[in-house]
């Protein structure tokens, strides 16, 4: 039995895939101490851990897609806003490790928070990144930005440049760093590389097949694929008919957890699909209220939140945000996809499922009912899509899951404490 050490800073796309492996690494008789935001106890708990629990951090909040360029005050006030809850957090966790009287062997971490293999060089423990998205290098730094066409961002932190220098020069910022290296021997990165954090090993929850720039990771990154598991969603807690009697193709539609407040998109839907011959499920939201559609076609059923990988087994096609879970979920099952990628990583993840010919990206803002139904019937007449998707299918289901996770994660605890 080891002791494990998980620290995971981001929300739930970045918690909900490794809950496999912590089960399998509990299974398998580790001891694991799991640091997440307070509002994943039940969920991570529920696995055995031990858990500790700091102040959420929602990211969500400022990269809300709406950054307003044009204002430079605004965007210099979320910058300072979303640093300072960044430093808050981070504090938290550093004093949930150091005050533990926890010896720990190995250390987990996601590789969203920045201080992960310093903190594994200070603790002198082996690191584990654990990454829930397509990974970063440098390649893919270079590509992602002429890829998502961040030119004008880029442009415009140049120009701020000088003030964002005047908030990492604020006593908030300094005392911070100053305490980190005093009282722990902590370095904050300094560079974009540094931030990356490449650990000892790191695991990806995709195949390798479908990561981008694939040749440009060494062997210490593991494609273990998506962390498909048992949610306990059994088809039984469906309030509706999935039975399809008439034998109509299936199109899900799901703009994911976060950024699915988008009305005039299940509208766009709507009039996209009234008059076609498939059913429809489609899954708005919690925070969107379902009342307020007037008419809902025949052919659609509606609801905030279905369990989606039920869903899917029942899929024809998949139209979606683009989220890393939703597409690894919808390629798992074979399905074609539909991507309307609203932000973050999306468009990138979308980028590469068109590249393998297993779906077709729509702009959020070009989104028209036309252009939707253009599109499924596309889906429907080429069956190269299908083919497409079912080659990832294949390479997701093959990549071994948590199970190849843990093999690795012993593998490489094994080979540390030899050779020590
Ligand atoms: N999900 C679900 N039912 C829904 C909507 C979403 O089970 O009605 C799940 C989905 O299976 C996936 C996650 O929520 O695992 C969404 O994650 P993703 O990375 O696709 O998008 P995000 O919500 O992080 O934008």
């Amino acid at each position: 039995m080891s002791r494990v050490l998980f620290i995971n800073m981001a929300g739930h796309g970045h918690v909900n895939p490794t809950i496999g492996l912590v089960k399998e690494l509990i299974d398998r008789g580790e001891n694991i101490t799991y640091i997440a935001g307070k509002e994943f106890r039940d969920k991570v708990e529920r696995t055995g851990v031990e858990f500790k629990g700091h102040s959420n951090l929602n990211m969500s909040k400022y990269l809300n897609g709406n950054l307003n360029l044009s204002d430079n005050e605004a965007l210099l006030n979320t910058i300072n806003e979303a640093l300072l809850d960044v430093i808050s957090t981070l504090k938290e966790i550093i004093e949930a490790i150091f005050n533990s009287n926890k010896k720990f062997d190995y250390l987990i971490y996601d590789s969203a928070f920045i201080l992960g293999k310093e903190i594994g060089r200070v603790l002198k423990i082996p690191t584990i990144s654990s990454n829930t998205t397509f990974t970063l290098n440098k390649t893919i730094i270079t590509n992602i930005l002429e890829l998502l066409q961040l030119d004008k961002f880029k442009n415009k932190l140049e120009e701020i440049k000088p003030k964002i220098i005047e908030i990492l020069n604020s006593s908030n910022y300094i005392n911070f760093a100053k305490d980190l290296q005093e009282t722990y021997d902590i370095k904050i990165p300094s560079t974009i590389n540094e931030a990356i954090g490449k650990a000892m090993i790191n695991i990806v929850y995709t195949s390798k097949y479908f990561h981008p720039y694939r040749e440009t990771f060494d062997e210490s990154y593991k494609f273990i694929g998506p962390s498909i598991i048992d949610r306990r969603e059994s088809i039984e807690n469906i309030d509706f008919n999935l039975k399809n009697e008439e034998n109509k193709k299936i199109i899900y539609i799901s703009l994911g957890t976060i950024f699915n407040n988008s009305n005039e998109f299940y509208e766009n839907c709507f009039k996209a699909f009234n008059n076609m011959d498939v059913k429809v499920i489609m899954s708005v939201g919690r925070k969107t209220d379902i009342n307020i559609f007037k008419n809902i076609p025949l052919n659609f059923i509606v609801r905030n939140y279905v369990p989606q990988l039920e869903i899917l087994k029942h899929a024809d096609v998949f139209i979606t945000h683009g989220g890393m879970n939703s597409t690894n979920e919808g390629l798992y099952y074979d399905i074609p996809l539909i991507l309307i990628p609203q932000f973050a990583d999306q468009p990138f993840i979308a980028n590469r499922v068109a590249e393998l010919g297993a779906g077709i990206v729509i702009e959020k803002n070009k989104i028209t009912p036309e252009l939707l139904r253009q599109s499924l019937v596309r889906i429907f007449s080429d069956s190269n899509f299908k083919i497409n998707s079912q080659k990832i299918g294949k390479s997701l289901g093959e990549a071994g899951g948590y199970e190849k996770g843990v093999d690795e994660i012993f593998n490489l605890k094994k080979l540390y404490y030899e050779n020590k």
